[in-house]
Formats: C-alpha cells, structure tokens, sequence
C-alpha cells in the first residue's frame, strides 16, 4: 500500500487532539487527524462543556484558560457554535462558605476579571433561578462559558477540515508509530511530527513511558434532564459549597480547612464519592448535572445510582428549576496525575505525547496547545 504524507499527525480527535490540529493548521502545516472511533465519543463529548477560568489557579494555569476561552469565542462565532457567556455563581448557604469567597477575593482581587461577592438580594436579582431559602450569598465570575460538548466534537472537526485542509481519518486505529512512519489499520502514512492525545486509552501507544508518570484514571457520573419547559434559561452556570473543596484555585484559602470539617461530619458520603454539584445547560435547553470522581487505574463499570440521587439532592438544595425528569444518565473517564497539570512529554525524535488535563480539558486545551505548537514550531 503506498504512503500517504503530512507534516503532522494528531492521535486522538479528542479536544486535546483537536486544539493542536488547530494550532498546526494555522501555523501553515498539513495536518492529518486519526481516531479510531466514528466520532470522538471519550471524555470530550461526556463533558458539561464548561469553560472554567474561575477553577484555574492564577498565574500560568488561569492565563491558559482565557486564551483558550478567546480562541472557543473566535472559532464559536465562526461556526454558529452554541456560546454562552452568562459566567457562574458560587452560592453561599453557609458561614463558612462566605468565608471562603471573601478570602478567595482578598487573595485574588487582581486576578480574576470582573469576579465579586454578591449579597443575597444580589444573588436572586441576578437569577431567580436560586434557592434563596437560607442563602447568604454569591461569588459571581463573568468569566465562565457554556458550550455543546455534544456539538462542538461534531462541528469542529468539520470546520478544520472545510476552512483549513485537515484531513480526517475517523475509524482508523494507530497501531504505531515508527517515526516519520504511523502505522494504522488503514494504512501507513508519513509524517515530520507526531502528537499522540489519547486520552485516558494511554496504555495503547508508548506505555512504557506512561508507566513512569504519577497517572491514574478518574470516573465520574453525570445526569441530563429533558429539555425545560417554555424555554427556561439557567442563567449563570450555578454551584455551591462542595465546588470549593474540588478547584485548586480555592486551595491557598486557609478557611478551607473548617469548611472541610463541616462537611466531613455532615455529608461523609459526599467526600467519600468526590462529589461536587455543577449545573450547566446547553442549546437544547437540557440541564447537564453532575459529578462524582472516582480514583481508580481498572474503571468500574456499573453506575451506582445512591450516588445519582446524592448528586440531585445536593442540586436540590441551591437551584429551582421546572422539569426534574432526568433523560440521560452516563460516565466519563478521564487519566488524572497524581500531581502536576499535564503531561507533555517527547519518546522519540518528532513524537510529543499531550495529556492528562484532567477535568479541565475543555477549559485548557485551546491554549496549552498554542504553547506546545509555539514551541514545535521554532
Ligand atoms: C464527566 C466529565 C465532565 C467534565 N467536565 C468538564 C468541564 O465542564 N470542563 C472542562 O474543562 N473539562 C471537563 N472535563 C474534562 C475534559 O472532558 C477532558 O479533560 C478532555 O475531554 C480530555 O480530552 P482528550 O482529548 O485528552 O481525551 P478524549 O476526549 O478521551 O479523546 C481521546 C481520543 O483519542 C482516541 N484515540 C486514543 N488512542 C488512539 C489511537 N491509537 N488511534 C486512534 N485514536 C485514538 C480515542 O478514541 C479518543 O476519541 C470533564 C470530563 C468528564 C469525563
């Protein structure tokens, strides 16, 4: 069979894989994508396709995120993707929650654009779609975006391919990669470089490698209700108390630590199952909640549903909204380190590995890939 050529290959259309096909492509590169599914049906569709600054430490990781965020606006504007800027809202139930906004906000009052403490009147004039039994107030972000996960894995890989001559190969398993050769069940191909983005099926190509990095992989479960009625809005992508223990940009607040212990004495079976409640909604007008993390390099392969109803009780308790009938239930799995924020590592000459974004992927991509191009490039 005789070879087919590009400067670049891309393993896996992923996010992951998708931002650096765009990186290449607008560099000028001849870009060819393989993924070994239809479609790209991993942790980039399962997602709740939130664009999360706010979760981002400040500095390096929170820079990355706006300019990822800048390039979805660019792209979502381009292709009529669903894009919606309504930011999120941190609600306060409790004491010790406010403390945690007041001291994120005293440490981070330059960082985060446009974030500020809303009182409890606030909250509710913002979005009447609150709770306001008991509520004391809010940490509002501007910054924070809803997308279609389940549009954009769709739409994007069309648009690289109509507006910037990417070639798609769906349906095509890399077998190997024996540089400037890749080897698929289709056929080989020759290639100057190589970015192997294989999500959480990293033991296929290089395991040798992975086997050295502190990588484990995280499940997590998520629900959708039907659409809302009368074509109800969300509003800002709402969450509470729980969501403080989870984002490392919350890390350096000392008041975490009481907040911890009210809630290892009250909800043990929360922290127990990593489960934090986000609510975003998408152009359906679906509500997409979730999520639990579990820990664990063998996923296990049956749902609890304890941890589903954990889930809705706790978004119970800070959002109203009319219809509850649940429509779709799902897990998602993505490869998590131990520590650190991704890896990028190089196992042979043209051959970069990118991964472990763990569950900021869709926040992070974008721009992680123009740094690692940026530097590919020169
Ligand atoms: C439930 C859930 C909720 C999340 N919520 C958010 C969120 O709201 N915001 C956020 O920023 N992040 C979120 N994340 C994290 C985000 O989804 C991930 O970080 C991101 O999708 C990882 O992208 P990826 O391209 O590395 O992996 P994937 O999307 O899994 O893609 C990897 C692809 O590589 C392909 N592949 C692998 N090996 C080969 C091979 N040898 N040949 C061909 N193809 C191959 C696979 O088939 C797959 O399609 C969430 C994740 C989950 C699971």
């Amino acid at each position: 069979m005789s070879k087919k050529t590009a400067d670049i290959a891309i393993i896996g259309a992923g996010i992951v894989g998708i931002a650096h096909a765009l990186a290449a492509a607008k560099r000028g590169l001849k870009v060819v994508i393989f993924e070994r599914n239809e479609q790209a049906v991993g942790a980039s569709i399962r997602n709740f396709g939130l664009l999360w600054p706010i979760g981002q430490p400040s500095g390096k990781l929170y820079k990355r995120a706006m300019k990822s965020r800048e390039i979805w606006q660019d792209i979502a504007q381009k292709i009529g993707l669903y894009f919606n800027t309504s930011g999120s809202l941190h609600l306060a139930y409790h004491q010790d929650e406010v403390a945690v906004h007041e001291e994120f906000m005293s440490l981070n009052s330059d960082t985060f654009e446009g974030s500020k403490l809303l009182t409890a009147s606030e909250t509710i004039q913002h979005t009447n779609n609150v709770n306001p039994d008991k509520l004391l107030g809010s940490l509002y972000s501007p910054t924070e975006v809803m997308i279609d996960p389940r549009e954009a894995m769709i739409e994007l890989p069309k648009w690289l391919e109509s507006n910037h001559g990417v070639i798609l190969q769906y349906s095509t398993n890399v077998r190997a990669i024996n540089m400037p050769t890749i080897e698929t069940n289709r056929g080989n191909w020759s290639v100057s470089q190589a970015i192997v983005c294989s999500g959480q099926d990293y033991e296929m190509l290089y395991p040798d490698w992975f086997s050295k990095e502190p990588i484990t992989r995280c499940k997590l479960q998520m629900l959708s209700t039907v659409p809302q009625p009368s074509a109800w809005k969300l509003g800002s992508s709402l969450c509470a108390g729980l969501t403080l223990l989870h984002y490392d940009s919350f890390k350096a607040c000392t008041s975490l630590k009481q907040l911890r212990q009210r809630f290892e004495k009250t909800m043990p079976f929360y922290l127990k199952h990593g489960i934090h409640v986000l609510l975003s909604q998408n152009n359906k007008g679906e509500l997409i909640i979730g999520d639990s993390h579990h820990y664990c390099l063998t996923v296990d392969p049956f749902d609890q549903e304890d941890i589903n109803q954990a889930i809705l009780n706790y978004l119970r308790t800070f959002v109203l909204y009319p219809s509850t009938q649940i429509s779709r239930r799902w897990n998602g799995v993505y490869p998590k380190l131990i520590s650190g924020t991704e890896i990028i590592l190089t196992p042979s000459p043209g051959v970069t590995i990118v991964n472990g974004l763990g569950g900021a992927g869709m926040t992070l991509s974008f721009g992680l890939a123009e740094e690692v191009m940026t530097k590919l490039v020169n």
